[in-house]
C-alpha cells in the first residue's frame, strides 16, 4: 500500500472540532505528511464531523459521497472520517458511505498516524473509548494570530437535547501543565489571542484546581495577551470567574451564556439544572460588575412540549439580557438522547415560525448593542481583508465582533486600534486610530 504523502482536513461543526482538526494535523505533520490547500491534490483526506443537529450528519454525508471521485481519478487516496458522526454511526457509517476506508471516532482519531502506517488498527472502524492520546499532542496554530487551546474533552451534563456526551464522552481535564506550555509555545509562535475550549470550561477541575484558578495560573506563567473562553454553562459560572475578569484587562470581555429557553418547565426537562432567575443573577452580577461586556447565547425552540406562552417567555428573556448575538436553532431529535424519547409534538412549521420570530427580535437587540460602540475605540486584532471587499480590513474586537476599517501599511496578526465610527445587526464599521490622533 503506498503511504499518504499529503493530507487535506475537512472540518464540520463547532470550535472544538476545529480545534481538534488543528491538533490532528499537527500529529500528521510530525510523522511527515504534508498539509495542502485543496483536497484534489491530497493522498489522504479526513472529514471531521459534527452529530449535533441531524442536519450537520447530512452535509457531511453528501460531502463524503461527492468525494468518491477522488477514489475514481486517483485511486490511492484515502478517506477517513473522523470525530462526533464517527462516534456516533460506528459501522453503520461504512454501510452508508462504503468507500471509506477508516473511521476513527472523538477518542481514537488522534491515532490515525498510527493507521495510516499500519501499528494501530485492524479494523476500518475504531471507535472504543479510553484511547485518549490527545494530552501529550500540540495544537498548531491555524493562522498567524490566534489559536484554540483545549482545557477539557468531553461533557457530564447530558442535557436531554444533547448528543456531545454521548459522542465525547464524559468530562476529562486536561493536565495545566500542558494547558500552560501549549499556550507558551504558541505565544513563542506569534500567537496574540488564544481561546481556551470546553464543553463546559466553568467545570473544570484538575485537582484543586478549579477555571478561575486555571485562568490565573495561565496569566501568571504565559505572556498570552489576549484569552477568551468558551463554552460557559450558566449553572457553573461562578462570581469568582467574574471578579477575576472584571479585574483582568488580558481576559477578554466577552462571555458566551446559553440560556436555551425562558421557561423554567422547558429548562428543567431540557435537564438545564438553573431557574431563569438564577441565570439573571448571573447576568446581572456580571453586568453590575463588568462596565464593558458582550453577552452571547444559545437558543433552542420548539422543544418537546413547548407551549405558545413559554416560548414567549424566550422573547421576554432575550429582550432581558440584551445578547450581542445570539445562535438560535429549532429542536431536532437526536437519537440515543433523552429528549428523543419525548414526543417531538411541536409542529415543524410552529418550530420554523417561533425561530424567526426569535431572529427578528434578536437581530434587532443586535443592531442596538452594535449602535451603542459607535465612538469607543476598540484593540482589534487583524484577521485579513473583508470577504465583500479586498479593500477593507477585517478585525476582531475584544468584545469578539468584527470590525471593518480603511488603512495602509496593515498586517495580518497585528493588534489595532480601531474607532467605531457606525455599525449593523452583524459588523462594526470603523477607522484606524493612528498614533497621532
Ligand atoms: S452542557 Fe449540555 S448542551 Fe453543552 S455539551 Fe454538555 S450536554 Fe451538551
Amino acid at each position: 500500500m503506498q503511504r499518504p504523502r499529503t493530507f487535506h482536513i475537512v472540518t464540520f461543526g463547532c470550535q472544538m472540532n476545529l480545534a481538534d482538526s488543528s491538533t490532528l494535523a499537527s500529529a500528521l505533520m510530525t510523522r511527515g505528511l504534508s498539509r495542502v490547500d485543496s483536497e484534489d491534490e491530497a493522498d489522504l483526506i479526513v472529514v471531521n464531523t459534527c452529530s449535533v443537529r441531524e442536519k450537520a450528519e447530512q452535509r457531511a454525508i453528501g460531502r463524503l459521497n461527492e468525494m468518491q471521485r477522488h477514489k475514481r481519478t486517483r485511486p490511492h487516496t484515502k478517506l477517513a472520517v473522523v470525530g462526533c458522526m464517527a462516534q456516533r454511526l460506528k459501522d453503520e457509517l461504512i454501510d452508508v458511505v462504503p468507500h471509506v476506508d477508516y473511521v476513527l471516532g472523538t477518542d481514537r482519531q488522534f491515532e490515525l498516524p498510527d493507521v495510516i502506517d499500519g501499528i494501530e488498527g485492524t479494523s476500518k472502524v475504531m471507535t472504543a473509548f479510553g484511547h485518549e492520546e490527545i494530552d501529550r499532542l500540540a495544537p498548531i496554530k491555524e493562522n498567524s494570530f490566534s489559536a484554540f487551546v483545549t482545557i477539557s474533552r468531553g461533557c457530564s451534563n447530558y442535557c436531554s437535547y444533547c448528543i456531545v456526551p454521548y459522542v465525547r464522552g464524559v468530562e476529562r481535564p486536561h493536565d495545566p501543565a500542558r494547558i500552560v506550555q501549549s499556550i507558551n509555545e504558541l505565544v513563542d509562535d506569534g500567537v496574540v489571542e488564544i481561546t481556551l475550549l470546553g464543553q463546559n470550561v466553568n467545570s473544570y477541575r484538575s485537582g484543586d484546581l478549579d477555571f478561575p484558578g486555571l485562568l490565573r495560573r495561565v496569566l501568571d506563567e504565559t505572556p498570552a495577551r489576549r484569552l477568551r473562553f468558551m463554552t460557559s454553562h450558566p449553572k457553573d459560572l461562578s462570581r469568582d470567574l467574574v471578579d477575576l475578569m472584571a479585574g483582568e484587562p488580558r481576559l477578554l470581555p466577552h462571555i458566551h451564556l446559553p440560556l436555551q429557553s425562558g421557561s423554567d418547565r422547558v429548562l428543567k426537562k431540557m435537564g438545564r439544572k438553573y431557574t431563569v432567575q438564577q441565570y439573571f443573577e448571573t447576568v446581572d452580577y456580571i453586568r453590575a460588575r463588568m462596565a464593558y461586556v458582550s453577552l452571547t447565547t444559545d437558543l433552542l425552540v420548539g422543544f418537546p412540549t413547548e407551549t405558545r406562552e413559554e416560548f414567549a417567555e424566550t422573547l421576554e428573556a432575550t429582550r432581558r439580557a440584551r445578547y450581542d448575538s445570539a445562535f438560535m436553532f429549532r429542536y431536532s431529535v437526536r437519537p440515543g438522547t433523552a429528549a428523543a424519547r419525548m414526543q417531538d409534538d411541536v409542529p415543524e412549521g410552529e418550530k420554523i415560525d417561533r425561530l424567526n420570530t426569535l431572529i427578528e427580535l434578536q437581530q434587532a437587540i443586535a443592531l442596538e448593542c452594535n449602535q451603542r460602540e459607535v465612538g469607543r475605540v476598540c484593540e482589534s486584532v487583524v484577521e485579513g481583508t473583508s470577504r465583500r471587499s479586498r479593500h477593507l480590513w477585517r478585525a476582531r474586537t475584544e468584545a469578539n465582533k468584527t470590525v471593518l476599517f480603511e488603512g495602509d501599511g496593515i498586517e495580518v496578526g497585528q493588534v489595532v486600534p480601531v474607532r467605531v465610527l457606525s455599525a449593523d445587526a452583524f459588523t462594526l464599521h470603523g477607522a484606524l486610530v493612528r498614533e497621532d490622533g
